[in-house]
């Protein structure tokens, strides 16, 4: 009798424990040596419920790891000069150590130049022409979270990525071109993949690795996986739907992530260490320093940034 294959599960909300964990004690180091906890500020344009409610969550979880939050909303009828203005301050308040501008920011404003506002180095959220170039260079910067997220997951599963072929369905600026460039600086071979691609499916059928970065519940079928894929599910829609139909998608791949519990949990974990990783640095202190090795888990956690 020919048995049914079952993937096994990458455990982002454990992984995204064990990093919280890292971070609350390299914040408690930080607390320790300078009499100071790092410093996130979140900005919100408007208020639209799911933004207002992503920035309570992240707030929420700095208070669980030592890192303090300062919120700055801002009413829906902000200019883009307001907003970069606004954004400036932080960049030049050596009170805060990280910047999370939640977007979207309303078709009004300037997103890019928003951005562009915040200082490199308080750029924790890796969502900066800088941040970008330096993800794609393999130089040292800030990753853009969700990105940084997978990479990790994918590390912590051992995943080989030199000369795999990687499929990244997606290319939004925060998610899918810097995942297909974290991959290509670990020597993947990297396709990206759009809306106006021809022949989506048979381009899926060829992924070793797999980033499903679309937003459409269950758009990426079992029957397209090509058997022992690595799939990385990032889509997230209303009611916890990945874009990958997950029931059919485990039969033929080797690793796979759950929605939820995959690459969600990892996002929040990332956007926190590096905004510690940040304070660290601005304080004048080397991350890899602060904490014992024995809770510095080198494959797990790789220090991100020096400036
Ligand atoms: P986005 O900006 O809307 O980008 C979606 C991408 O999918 C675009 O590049 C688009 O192509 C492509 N796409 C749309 N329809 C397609 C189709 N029929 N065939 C092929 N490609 C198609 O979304 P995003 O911000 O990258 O987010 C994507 C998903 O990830 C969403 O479900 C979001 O909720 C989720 N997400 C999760 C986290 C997390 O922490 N887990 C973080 C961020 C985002 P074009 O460029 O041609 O339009």
């Amino acid at each position: 009798m020919p048995q049914t294959r079952t993937a096994r599960l990458m455990d982002g909300a454990g992984l995204a424990r064990h990093v919280l964990d890292h971070t609350a004690a390299m914040s408690s180091a930080i607390a320790h040596r300078t009499g100071k906890a790092p410093c996130l500020a979140t900005v919100l344009v408007g208020e639209d419920p799911a933004s207002a409610t992503y920035v309570r969550m992240k707030r929420a979880r700095c208070e669980t790891v030592g890192i303090t939050s300062r919120h700055l909303p801002l009413p829906a009828t902000t200019t883009t000069t307001e907003l970069v203005d606004a954004i400036t301050s932080l960049s030049e308040d050596p009170a805060v150590h990280g910047i999370l501008l939640q977007h979207p920011v309303g078709d009004h404003v300037d997103e890019r130049a928003a951005f562009e506002a915040i200082a490199p180095h308080k750029d924790v959220d890796g969502v900066t022409m800088r941040s970008f170039a330096a993800m794609s260079f393999g130089l040292p910067g800030f990753v853009s979270c969700t990105p940084g997220g997978i990479m990790r997951l994918l590390d912590a599963y051992d995943v080989d990525l030199a000369g795999k072929h990687a499929v990244v369905v997606g290319r939004s600026a925060i998610l899918g071109k810097p995942a297909g460039m974290l991959l290509l600086a670990r020597d993947a071979t990297v396709t990206y993949c759009h809306s106006r691609t021809r022949d989506l499916r048979s381009i899926i059928r060829e992924a070793d690795v797999l980033i499903a970065a679309v937003g459409r519940p269950h758009f990426i079928l079992g029957e397209d996986i090509k058997i022992g894929a690595v799939v990385v599910d990032a889509g997230y829609s209303p009611g916890n739907i990945g874009d990958v139909d997950f029931d059919t998608a485990k039969t033929r791949a080797s690793l796979i992530t759950p929605v939820p519990g995959g690459v969600g949990p990892m996002t929040i974990a990332m956007l926190l260490s590096q905004t510690a990783e940040a304070a660290a640095l601005q304080m004048g202190l080397v991350p890899a320093e602060l904490i014992p090795s024995s809770q510095g888990d080198a494959a797990v956690i790789k220090p991100a940034a020096s400036f």
